[in-house]
């Protein structure tokens, strides 16, 4: 193994030294089938990064979290601070699919689709390798004084990774702000929205620091995933395995040339699976919390096999079970409960989202003065209905006349527009002689939308007699 190689401990994080102080890792850089099937992924992945928060679907961002307004767009399907109950449907249908995978394909999301691993390996760590060369060359570089050389490739470095957080960190924002905000504030002079050049600013230092220095401490100290793996793997689920069986005992030619009687694994201890290694462990010591299942060690070794004229192999896709001589379940007790519950979560939302009311209305009484007693004889009490439209078209709600009480209401009906809500104020009139004191006086009011009711209420009126304010009931609750 080359001077320099961190060495795996046991006791230990790879990145943290004995005094511990961090120790900044210098995976080498490889190709490989895995490689190539990688690069594919990633920049499918970065395509749709970047591309979602352009799309639209049904009049909507096709993916957009717009937290001013609390609303979630999920490619057409609009959820609404009223619709929390799909939202916490979503995200249990989304646990249970992690589940699932994890149990099945192990941390695949690492290896494959994880942002932190996409970006990191896909883009960062390829620009640092063709502005600073190979490991070795960074690591003496790092260690030895500052000169011209030093100061323009990591000026270099660094400037071209910030600009690439900033672009990161606009599209990330995208999806929480809305492309056309992103696009404008990105546009307009800084000066006129600074909170926002702030937020924008900051956002882009979290991802440069990540990428340019906290790097891959993110998977094996800060993400929680990790963690899960124990208690989400068994001994079927797909790792990335070291064949121990068939490597051990290892040895490099001088060992064995010195041990000629001693039996020899395939493993030549050549130590490239660790030097290619981005969190710094060593496959050989078996499973580990660190290993992000990225595969590079798979084409690390299978050259090394090749030119020893072994079998590829030696490093995997298998499972604990399979590493063991035994044979490895696709199907088996918690592999089928959680697609059970996947099945029956998904149709619950799929239910649940198809039956979803686009239009609802609420009615309050309105702040201030609420009832008048107006022209001598006659009260007028008033209220607020909030009308909510989850539709991506325009319509049109009224409020229809029942029991033979007298509204007025500035238009009926009231336009309301595609995603919006609107609030019509309904005045209701009532002779003062007609009136039933106590809570007794209580209009219906019915809302249609195209005819259809989408909502009523039992609104109880204000006057002389009544002292407290009885409450309203929600539409739906008396037909
Ligand atoms: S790359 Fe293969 S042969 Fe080399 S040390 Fe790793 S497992 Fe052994
Ligand atoms: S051990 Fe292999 S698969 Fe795991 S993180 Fe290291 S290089 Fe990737």
């Amino acid at each position: 193994m080359p001077s320099g190689v961190v060495q795996p401990t046991d006791d230990r994080p790879t990145t943290i030294s004995e005094s511990g102080a961090r120790q900044w890792l210098y995976p080498a850089s490889f190709e490989g089938k895995w490689q190539d099937r990688r690069t594919i992924v990633n920049v499918v992945l970065m395509l749709l990064f970047f591309g979602l928060p352009w799309l639209h679907v049904g009049g909507h961002q096709a993916v957009l979290l717009d937290l001013p307004h609390r609303k979630l767009a999920f490619f057409g399907l609009v959820l609404w601070p009223q619709d929390s109950y799909l939202l916490w449907l979503l995200l249990f249908t989304g646990l249970l699919g992690i589940f699932i995978i994890t149990a099945q394909w192990g941390r695949l999301w690492c290896g494959w689709a994880c942002p932190q691993t996409v970006f990191m390996e896909g883009v960062f760590r390829k620009i640092e390798n063709k502005i600073e060369g190979k490991p070795t060359k960074r690591m003496k570089r790092d260690d030895g004084p500052w000169s011209w050389d030093k100061i323009w490739r990591k000026t270099l470095k660094h400037g071209v990774f910030f600009l690439i957080s900033a672009h990161v960190a606009n599209t990330a924002l995208a999806y929480v702000a809305s492309s056309e905000v992103v696009l404008d504030m990105t546009l307009s002079d800084p000066r006129q929205h600074m909170s926002w050049f702030g937020l924008m600013f900051g956002v882009s230092a979290l991802f440069y620091l990540d990428f340019a220095w906290f790097r891959e401490q993110l998977c094996t100290i800060a993400c929680p995933y990790g963690r899960w793996q124990s208690v989400l793997l068994d001994d079927h689920s797909l790792i990335v395995g070291y064949d121990y069986r068939r490597g051990e005992n290892r040895g490099g030619s001088g060992k064995r040339r010195k041990a000629p009687d001693e039996p020899f694994g395939d493993c030549i201890d050549c130590g490239l699976c660790v030097q290619v290694c981005p969190t710094g462990i060593d496959i050989r010591n078996g499973l580990q919390m660190e290993c992000i299942n990225c595969t590079a060690c798979i084409d690390a070794c299978e050259p090394v096999m090749a030119k020893i004229g072994r079998p590829a192999g030696l490093i995997r896709y298998t499972s604990l079970l399979e590493l063991d001589g035994a044979e490895r379940k696709a199907v088996r007790p918690r592999t089928i409960v959680y697609a059970a519950l996947l099945v029956i979560a998904l149709t619950v939302f799929a239910v649940a989202a198809s039956h979803r009311k686009i239009t609802e209305v609420s009615v309050v009484r309105a702040q201030g003065q609420a009832v008048m007693q107006i022209d001598g004889p006659n009260l007028v009490n008033h209220f607020r209905a909030k009308l909510v439209n989850k539709s991506a078209k325009a319509v049109k709600i009224a409020l229809e006349p029942r029991d033979g009480y007298s509204f007025v209401v500035p238009l009926n009906p009231w336009p309301v527009p595609a995603g919006e809500t609107a609030t019509m104020d309904i005045f209701i009139r009532r002779k003062l002689v007609d009136f039933k004191p106590g809570g007794a006086d209580r209009p219906l009011l019915v809302f249609t939308h195209e005819g259809n009711e989408i909502g009523r209420a039992r609104v109880p009126l204000l006057g002389p007699g009544t002292a407290a304010k009885p409450p309203i009931q929600r539409a739906g609750d008396e037909r």
